[in-house]
C-alpha cells in the first residue's frame, strides 16, 4: 500500500522527523488559501505515487498568491506518466544547503532491514548508484537488535555528511527506521533529506509504502487505504472479504484455495499465458460467492478469457456450478469461461452447466487442458478485438 508524498511525511512526522507545514487540496481556491494562510514562499508539489514530479514539472516554488494560483491551476489535472493530478501538497517552502539520501527497505536476499545513506540526494538514487556507488552507504540493521545511536553516527559519518549535522542526521536515521518497524513499512525513502541554512535536517519528500496485511495492527493507518492510493478492483474485493491480487496479463485466474490459485498462475504461464489477477474464492463458495468473484474479475477490461478452476472439497461443484449460472444470467460477460470442476459434486456440476448451455463457456477435463484452452481463447480474443 503505497503512500502520497504529504501521507508519508505526516508518518514520519509522527515519529520525530522534521517536515514543513502544509495542507492537502484538491482545488485551485483552495491552493490558494492554503499558500495565503502558510505565508510565502510555497512550493506547490503534485500527489501522484509516481517520482520525479520536480522534473516533470509537477514541483513548483511561488513567491506570491499569483504564482500560487498560476502553479495550482498547471499542475492539477496535470499528466505525470499516467498519473492525473487531484491533489495538491502546498506547503512552506525550504532554503535548502544540501540536499542528502535516506530509505530503509527489506533486504530480501540478506532476510535484513538495509537502511541507505547518501550526501548525493535530490537526484534519483539509481543514478548514484550506477556512477557512484561509493556515495552510498549501505548498512544492514540486526532486526533483534535495532538501530543504535552509536551505527546511525557511524553511517552519517562514513557517508561524509556535514561535522555539523552529524547528530540531526543520526536521529532523522533513528526516526526513519522507527518509522520502518512500528508502522510495518516496506519501505521508507527521503529523498531529499535537506539540511536547511540554519542547520536543521529536514524531510523534503518522502516514498512510504506499508504492509497492507499489516493494516489490522495500525488501526490509525487504515483510512489512508480509502484514498486514490489503492487499486480500485482490490479494495472492493477486500470489501467483500475476497482474496484479490490485480496482476498485470490477460487472463482472469479463479479458484477456491490459495494453494490451488497459486499452481493454477503457474500452469497458465507454462502454457504462454498471463494472468490477469489472483482470485481466490475461498473455502465452501457458495453460489453468491462465485457471482461476486466473477464480478470482479470481469471489472478488469484487461481480461480476454477467464480460467475457473475448481477443486471440490468442502466446496461442492455443483454449488459453484449453481454460482456460476446465477452469474451468468446476471452479468452475462463477454469473454469466454475455461471451466474445470474435479473433486465433491463434479459430476452433479459438470452435468448443471451442460444443461445450461452457457453461451462461450468451455469445460476441461484436467488443469493443464484448461490451462492451454484459457491461452488459445485469450490469444482469439486479443486478436479479435478492435485496438
Ligand atoms: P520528486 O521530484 O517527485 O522527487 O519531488 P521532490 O519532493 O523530491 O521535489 C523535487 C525537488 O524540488 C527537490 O529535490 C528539491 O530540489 C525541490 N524542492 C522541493 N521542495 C522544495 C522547497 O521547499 N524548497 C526548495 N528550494 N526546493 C524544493
Ligand atoms: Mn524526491
Amino acid at each position: 500500500m503505497d503512500l502520497l508524498e504529504y501521507q508519508g511525511k505526516q508518518l514520519l512526522a509522527r515519529h520525530g522527523l522534521t517536515v514543513s507545514p502544509g495542507k492537502a487540496v484538491t482545488t485551485v481556491e483552495d491552493a490558494v488559501s492554503a499558500a495565503n494562510e502558510i505565508g510565502y514562499p510555497v512550493v506547490v508539489k503534485a500527489q501522484v505515487l509516481i517520482g520525479g514530479r520536480g522534473k516533470a514539472g509537477g514541483v513548483k516554488l511561488a513567491a506570491d498568491e499569483a504564482e500560487a494560483r498560476e502553479h495550482a491551476g498547471n499542475i492539477l489535472g496535470m499528466d505525470i506518466r499516467g498519473h492525473i493530478v487531484g491533489t495538491l501538497w502546498v506547503e512552506h517552502a525550504s532554503e535548502i544547503a544540501s540536499e542528502y539520501y535516506a530509505s530503509v527497505l527489506l533486504d530480501r536476499s540478506a532476510k535484513q532491514p538495509l537502511l541507505i545513506f547518501s550526501v548525493e540526494g535530490g537526484v534519483e538514487i539509481e543514478q548514484v548508484a550506477k556512477e557512484s556507488p561509493e556515495k552510498l552507504v549501505r548498512h544492514h540493521v540486526d532486526a533483534l537488535e535495532g538501530l543504535s545511536r552509536k551505527e546511525a553516527v557511524a553511517i552519517a559519518t562514513a557517508a561524509g555528511a556535514d561535522a555539523d549535522v552529524i547528530q540531526g542526521v543520526a536521529d532523522a536515521l533513528l526516526a526513519l527506521y522507527e518509522v520502518w518497524t512500528e508502522e510495518d513499512a516496506t519501505l521508507v525513502e527521503i529523498n531529499p533529506l535537506i539540511v536547511t541554512p540554519a542547520r536543521e535536517v529536514k524531510a523534503l519528500d518522502a516514498k512510504v509504502s506499508l504492509d497492507g496485511n499489516a493494516l489490522f495492527r495500525h488501526p490509525e493507518n487504515q483510512a489512508l487505504s480509502d484514498g486514490e492510493n489503492e487499486d480500485p478492483i482490490e479494495r472492493l474485493a477486500k470489501e467483500q472479504g475476497v482474496q484479490y491480487v490485480k496482476l498485470d496479463g490477460d487472463i482472469g485466474v479463479l479458484g477456491n484455495g490459495a494453494g490451488l490459485v497459486m499452481s493454477t498462475l503457474d500452469v497458465v504461464a507454462r502454457a504462454g499465458g498471463a494472468p490477469a489477477n489472483f482470485l481466490d474464492a475461498g473455502g465452501g463458495s457458495d453460489a453468491e460467492k462465485i457471482k461476486q468473484a466473477v464480478r470482479l474479475i470481469l471489472a478488469n477490461d484487461a481480461v480476454k478469457a477467464v480460467l475457473f478452476n475448481i477443486f471440490g472439497g468442502i466446496t461442492r461443484c455443483d454449488e459453484v456450478a449453481r454460482g456460476l449460472i446465477a452469474a451468468f444470467e446476471e452479468i452475462k460477460p463477454s469473454v469466454p469461461f475455461v471451466v474445470r470442476l474435479d473433486g465433491t459434486n463434479d459430476v452433479e456440476g459438470r452435468k448443471l452447466l451442460q444443461e445450461a448451455a452457457l453461451p462461450n463457456v468451455h469445460p476441461a477435463r484436467t488443469m493443464n487442458e484448461a490451462a492451454e484452452m484459457v491461452v488459445a481463447l485469450a490469444a482469439v480474443q486479443s486478436v479479435g478485438s478492435p485496438g
